[in-house]
C-alpha cells in the first residue's frame, strides 16, 4: 500500500505533464472505484486547465481552473501512468488500453495519464477547491510532518497520557497524516524505541525527539522516490513504486544493521498488524 513518500513521488512524477496543461479528454470508463465517482466527472474535467498539483497526506489534489479540486488515492493497488511524454531518460508509448484503466485523462502536451486500478480500493471525488479541507477523507486529518504545525511540542503533547503502544498511536492519522506500517516501523528503529511501548511512557525529550526522526525517515524515502524518476526503470511508465533499502521493515530474522548491535529482527503482531523490531537496541 503506497505510504506518503509513495504518493508524493507519484505527485512529481504527475507535475510536469499535468500542472498547467489542459486536459482535453477525461475518459471515465466505470461509476465507481471503492465510492461511488461524482455526477459528471468527464464533463465537469474535461477543457479544465490544472492550476496546481498537491498532496495532503496519501491524497494528491489537482486543482482545476473551474473551482474545483480533483482528489485521487491510490488505495491498495491504483497505479498512475504515464505515457505520450518523455518520464526521466525514456519515452513511454501509448499502451493498448488494459481492463482496469478506469479513468484516462488526456493533456494538451499530448501526454495521457492512465489510473488502473484492478482491486478498486482507491477512489477520486470532485469538490469545491476552498472547501477541499473540509472533505470528508481530508477533515479528520492531523498536520502534515514536514509543515510547521507538526512539532516535538505538538507531538509530545499528543503523545502525553496516551495508554496505547507508540506504533498505534504514530498510526493514528489525526496524530500526524501520511505514516503507515512501514515508515513508523522505520522511524522508531531509528529512534530505538520499542513498538510495544506504551506512548504515554516516553519522556518530553524522547517524544520531541521523534518529530525530527519522522522527517529524516520519509526525506529519504522520497529522495529514493525522486531517483526513481530521473533514473527511470519501469518500461511501462507506472509512477510510484520504487525499490529502497529498509532497516527493519519486513526484515525478521535478518541481523541487526545498527553497528554494535547483535539483536535478531523480531516480527510482532499488535492490532493485526505486523511489527518488524529489533528487541536488543529498541526499548
Ligand atoms: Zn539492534
Amino acid at each position: 500500500m503506497p505510504e506518503l513518500p509513495e504518493v508524493e513521488t507519484v505527485r512529481r512524477g504527475l507535475l510536469p505533464v499535468m500542472e498547467g496543461a489542459v486536459i482535453t479528454l477525461a475518459e471515465v470508463n466505470r461509476p465507481d472505484l471503492r465510492w461511488p465517482l461524482p455526477d459528471r466527472m468527464a464533463d465537469r474535467l474535461t477543457g479544465r486547465r490544472v492550476m496546481a498539483l498537491r498532496r495532503r497526506s496519501k491524497y494528491i489534489l489537482a486543482d482545476l481552473d473551474s473551482g474545483e479540486t480533483l482528489l485521487v488515492h491510490l488505495g491498495m493497488s491504483g497505479r498512475m501512468l504515464i505515457s505520450g511524454t518523455m518520464l526521466g531518460q525514456f519515452h513511454h508509448d501509448h499502451p493498448a488500453p488494459q481492463k482496469h484503466d478506469h479513468v484516462v485523462l488526456h493533456m494538451d502536451g499530448g501526454a495521457r495519464v492512465t489510473f488502473n486500478d484492478a482491486r478498486r480500493f482507491g477512489a477520486m471525488d470532485l469538490v469545491a477547491t476552498d472547501r477541499a479541507a473540509l472533505h470528508p477523507l481530508l477533515a479528520g486529518l492531523g498536520p502534515e510532518p514536514f509543515g510547521n504545525d507538526f512539532n516535538g511540542p505538538y507531538l509530545a503533547a499528543r503523545l502525553a497520557g496516551r495508554r496505547t503502544p507508540i506504533k498505534a498511536a504514530l498510526l493514528d492519522q489525526r496524530v500526524v497524516a501520511g505514516l503507515g506500517n512501514i515508515y513508523v516501523a522505520e522511524t522508531l528503529y531509528r529512534a530505538r524505541i520499542s513498538p510495544l511501548r506504551l506512548a504515554g511512557d516516553l519522556v518530553d525529550t524522547l517524544a520531541q525527539g521523534l518529530v525530527p526522526v519522522i522527517r529524516a525517515v520519509l526525506t529519504e524515502a522520497i529522495e529514493a522516490g525522486g531517483s526513481s524518476l530521473r533514473d527511470f526503470r519501469q518500461a511501462n511508465g507506472e509512477l510510484g513504486y520504487f525499490s529502497k533499502h529498509f532497516q527493519v521493515y519486513d526484515r525478521e530474522g535478518d541481523p541487526c544493521e545498527r553497528p554494535g548491535c547483535t539483536g535478531t529482527i523480531l516480527r510482532s503482531v499488535q492490532s493485526g498488524r505486523s511489527s518488524f523490531w529489533c528487541p536488543a537496541c529498541q526499548r
